[in-house]
């Protein structure tokens, strides 16, 4: 969970990352926060589109693959192909699998293996994270 140990196509500096994000999105995606579980309104989205980076317009996930986990954030089944890529998080004691965009890096959630079939996956994303884009 290193973002320095490697180059994204999309790469922009800290001065450039606080000036394109809000700072809650700034926390969540730079610094590896976590939103308040409801807090998003991208929860309760249920129309046709795609949701794509906060942070560089990647579309990352396709609105058929969200599904209402009761966890209070945004979660998905699988991610569009090759638009996401995943790290060991070791954090608070806990191991999980970090979620961050394959363009620019940013922080988006976590994925859990107790989704639904047929991926059995739960991508746990912050909504700040994400841009949606209707059809
Ligand atoms: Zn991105």
């Amino acid at each position: 969970m290193d973002d320095q140990a490697r180059t994204y196509p999309v790469t922009y500096t800290d001065a450039e990352w606080r000036q394109r994000l809000t700072p809650e999105q700034y926390r969540v995606m730079r610094a590896h926060g976590t939103e308040r579980p409801g807090s998003c309104a991208l929860l309760q989205e249920k129309r046709p589109g795609s949701f794509s980076c906060a942070g560089c317009g990647q579309p990352l996930f396709r609105s058929n693959r969200k599904f209402e986990s009761g966890t209070g954030w945004p979660s998905f089944d699988d991610p569009l192909e090759g638009a996401v890529e995943t790290t060991t998080d070791r954090s608070y004691g806990m191991v999980r699998t970090e979620v961050h965009c394959a363009r620019c890096g940013s922080h988006l959630g976590h994925v859990f293996p107790d989704g639904p079939p047929p991926s059995f996956q739960r991508y746990c994303i912050n909504g700040v994270a994400m841009d949606f884009h209707p059809d």
